[in-house]
């Protein structure tokens, strides 16, 4: 049931665990858990609908290099910020698990359910188009957790939704979370369970346990990394280019993954591990550009210094045989980095600082970058499927000012690992050091590779749900 604040005669009901965000990853563990037999309670700080009041809340600075504003890139309401996602999927490359406590095998198992929860298929292949170029299949969601499951949330009688009511801080007696203190109508509410789950997204998450710190200093240890570790997805435009089709097709017959939409390429995992790259993955998305203004420009700068190449392209653009635009491309970023998120001396409303966030844009993702749209840009002129140019900003290895959406992938800082002093939460997701005390969103990543971030975020929801269901019996 939904309820759009805090009704006091269900706190006293027996809810085993409380989840803090309704977004993905909370709404995920709530489905599961409920198919578990599982009652839950949700307290999620937004309203059901979009709110300016509720959304001002979400402000925070940026420190040092450029990224979409803390409060566009994401959304406080029922369903998070899968209320504005482009619904793109796909899971992680097991490469992406090298430095992980955890391996993909270990969350494999999960792939199924997860797709089932977004409604797509289970169908994400890779093809080897060469030693260093790989074709990739994504699949892409409608789901808005919102307005989606509103209808199943509300007749469930195993999970309440508390909207409107904002998790402060918690309290914690010898290591054992006590209470989540929620403010709820600007009445401070101190919400009782078993087991506490953070899902309030890849910034909230370490802002509310680094305030929970401070507010009660034996709960969570100093040395706890919480904040450090910051990573995102810079999501740039790479170049232009066109590539055939009908080339691709005949050239890779067997290969070439021929369906409708986008195409997606990436550098294999040798190219990047013999050149020791950070991943990174390129997309042709031909409907955005559904004028061809795009196309046309591009073909018009080859016509101008070879013209009969010109014509020839304008002739496979009439007959649709070609893949022509930008390149757009998501950057994995080292889970070393120095970027971090701390607590500004500016609160909210509800009297909880607000957060910093101080980033750099790192140096080897622009090179590995630069080396993987060079060596695409290889295989089309060796296989003679395409031409692919690169922007400057990539060409002079300057800062990458193109930034198409960077910013939205929010990951890090409560990373996974072996201990206190070198991340958050152990393998099953629990804060070291704590009993009962969960964290679960892109946050706990130990690192990003190239792939958009919700599929893995709710496998990994359904694992804790499952690790939980354990724990109670
Ligand atoms: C423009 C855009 C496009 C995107 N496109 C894609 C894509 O194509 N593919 C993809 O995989 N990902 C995409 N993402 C990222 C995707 O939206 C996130 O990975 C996903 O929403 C994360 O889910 P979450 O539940 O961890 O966090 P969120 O969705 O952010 O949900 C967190 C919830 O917690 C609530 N909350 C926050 N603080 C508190 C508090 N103190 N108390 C109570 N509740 C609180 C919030 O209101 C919110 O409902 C995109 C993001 C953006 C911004």
């Amino acid at each position: 049931m939904i309820f759009n604040e805090i009704k006091k005669e269900y706190l006293n009901l027996d809810s085993p665990v409380l989840i803090v965000g309704s977004g993905p990853a909370g709404i995920s563990a709530a489905l599961d858990l409920e198919k578990k037999n599982i009652s839950s309670i949700i307290v999620e700080a937004g309203s059901e609908f979009y709110d300016e009041k509720s959304q001002s809340q979400y402000e925070g600075q940026i420190i040092g290099d450029k990224l979409e504003s803390l409060s566009q890139s994401r959304l406080r309401q029922l369903g998070g910020t899968s209320g504005i996602w482009g619904g793109w999927c796909r899971p992680f490359e097991s490469y992406d698990f090298e430095k992980w406590l955890i391996k993909k095998k270990d969350i494999d198992p999960f792939l199924e359910e997860a797709c089932s929860i977004l409604e797509i298929q289970n169908n994400f292949r890779t093809s080897s188009l060469s030693q260093d170029v790989n074709q990739i299949e994504y699949q892409y969601s409608n789901i808005q957790f919102g307005s989606h499951y509103k209808e199943h949330l509300n007749k469930s009688d195993k999970i309440k939704i508390f909207l409107n009511s904002q998790l402060t801080y918690f309290e914690s007696v010898n290591g054992n979370i006590t209470n989540a203190v929620v403010n709820n109508n600007d009445k401070s509410i101190k919400v009782k369970s078993n087991h506490f789950i953070l899902a309030a997204g890849g910034i909230e998450n370490s802002r509310i346990l680094l305030w929970s710190r401070i507010k009660n200093k034996r709960l969570l240890d100093k040395e706890l990394p919480i904040g450090k570790m910051w990573m995102h997805h810079p999501f740039i435009y790479g170049g232009k280019g066109i590539v055939y089709k009908t080339k691709l097709n005949k050239r890779f017959s067997k290969k070439f993954l021929d369906y409708e939409g986008p195409v997606h390429f990436t550098p294999s995992e040798n190219f990047l591990s013999q050149n020791n790259l950070l991943s990174c993955s390129m997309h042709i998305i031909p409907n955005e550009d559904k004028k061809l203004k795009n196309a046309k420009q591009i073909i018009r700068e080859i016509a101008c210094f070879a013209p009969k190449l010109g014509n020839k392209l304008r002739m496979f653009l009439e007959k649709k045989q070609l893949y022509c635009g930008n390149i757009k491309m998501h950057l994995e970023e080292n889970y070393e980095s120095n970027n971090y998120i701390s607590l500004d001396i500016k609160k909210d409303l509800s009297g909880v600082p607000l957060p910093r966030l101080n980033y750099l844009q790192s140096k080897s993702t622009i090179k590995s970058c630069k080396k993987a749209l060079m060596s695409f840009a290889n295989f089309c002129v060796e296989e003679n499927i395409g031409r692919i140019a690169l922007s400057d900003d990539i060409v002079n290895e300057n800062k990458i000012q193109n930034i198409a959406g960077g910013g939205y992938h929010h990951s890090g800082g409560t990373i996974m690992g072996v201990n206190k002093n070198n991340s958050v939460v152990d393998r099953n997701l629990k804060v070291h050091n704590t009993n009962n005390l969960y964290v679960l969103g892109s946050s706990t990543f130990t690192s990003i590779g190239y792939v958009n971030p919700t599929l893995s975020i709710i496998q990994f929801s359904l694992k804790l749900s499952k690790h939980i269901k354990e724990k109670l019996a």
